[in-house]
């Protein structure tokens, strides 16, 4: 049996390790470079009777100024490609592959799948817990299977699509938070490629006989460089509340107001509206309080103007839902974990 050696690292900084690059440090940390290390950390937290808490790339969490524990961040990498047949290519990573490298390296190797994906910041290990989705697709779209090391058992389990319990950016993963650790990821891209154009921006794509993964990613890449601010320049968490998803008599009276106000019949009858649309209908669009605000660019998406801590992007975020509830009468739910 291989001996695994934990160096925790007293007073992490974890400023650069967050999108918001909100101020924050935890008492310890703990660098992961292989999968054998997530078991053994849960066995060193508990002897130190210390909480863990499991990072990768912080770019869906709002964090705490001061975490009194381990903050473990995933950061063991490889991707392969299983397995091609005349219908599917099966593509695996590791869970601290950087998610756009992923995408890219099975968009360069020639499959399409999840090019709709790209430019998504964070980590392969942690796209399942939420799901993650980008013009029209979502993960669970190509799926194949993940292991993850059930904290509670101590055992690591193949888990299939249905042990997910994927929704729209929800996962058993992000249900029961703290006690999955995903630690590799196996999609299933189909052969012939079939892409996915439906999304506005995407459709003037459609009907060229030459298209490839590779034009599309390019045209997804621009789309989103130019509707999203740059977290590197400017941060952000990327989108900051879910767009709600509600009873058609619940949107009625918004319809009768505005007839044009984005909304999505999903396959249950409900209706999903538009949270930056509602947001900036309610004139928040640049709203800012001290350090904490609103993008002038986009407003589903909370900005660090400097300085600011995760009570500061906090009270912003409670000041927007407040005036969306009053505006609309509609709940908006915080898509960033507190962490
Ligand atoms: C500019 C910007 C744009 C974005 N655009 C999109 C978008 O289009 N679509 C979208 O869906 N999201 C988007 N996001 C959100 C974010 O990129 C994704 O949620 C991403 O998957 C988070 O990855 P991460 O590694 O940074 O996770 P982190 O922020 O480090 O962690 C998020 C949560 O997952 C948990 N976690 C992390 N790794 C693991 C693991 N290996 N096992 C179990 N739990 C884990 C953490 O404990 C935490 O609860 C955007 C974010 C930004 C900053």
């Amino acid at each position: 049996m291989t001996q695994t050696t934990l160096s925790l690292i007293p007073d992490f900084d974890l400023s650069a390790r967050n999108t918001m690059a909100l101020q924050a440090r935890s008492r310890f940390g703990l660098v992961l470079d292989a999968p054998e290390e997530v078991p053994a950390t849960f066995v060193l937290a508990a002897e130190r009777g210390l909480p863990l808490r499991i990072l990768g790339g912080g770019s869906n969490v709002v964090l705490s100024a001061e975490f009194d524990g381990i903050t473990a961040i995933i950061a063991f990498k490889g991707r392969r490609i299983i397995e091609e047949t005349a219908d599917h290519v099966l593509v695996e990573a590791a869970a601290g592959e950087v998610w756009n490298d992923f995408v890219a390296y099975t968009v360069e190797a020639g499959f399409g799948g999840i090019e709709n994906l790209a430019l998504i910041p964070g980590t392969v290990g942690a796209a399942p817990v939420q799901n993650i989705g980008a013009y029209g697709a979502e993960i669970a779209d190509v799926f194949e299977s993940l292991t993850g090391y059930d904290s509670v058992t101590g055992e690591i389990t193949t888990f299939s699509r249905e042990m997910c319990g994927f929704a729209y950016r929800d996962s058993v993963f992000k249900q029961q938070a703290g006690r999955y650790v995903v630690l590799s990821l196996r999609l299933k891209l189909p052969k012939p490629w079939q892409p996915n154009l439906g999304f506005a921006g995407l459709s003037e794509l459609a009907g060229r006989d030459d298209l490839t993964p590779a034009m599309v990613m390019a045209q997804v890449i621009a789309l989103r460089q130019s509707k999203l601010p740059d977290w590197r320049v400017t941060p952000n968490a990327g989108s900051f509340f879910q767009n709600p998803i509600v009873n058609p008599a619940s949107v009625e009276p918004i319809l009768a107001e505005f007839p044009k106000a984005p909304n999505y019949t999903q396959p249950d009858g409900r209706l999903k509206l538009s949270a930056g649309w509602l947001i900036e209908q309610s004139g928040l669009k640049g709203f800012a309080m001290g350090p904490a605000g609103i993008s002038e660019r986009h407003a589903l998406v909370l900005i660090n103007r400097g300085g600011a801590s995760a009570d500061d992007i906090s009270a912003l975020a409670g000041h927007i839902k407040a005036t969306v509830k009053a505006r609309f009468g509609v709940e908006l739910h915080q898509e960033p974990v507190l962490l």
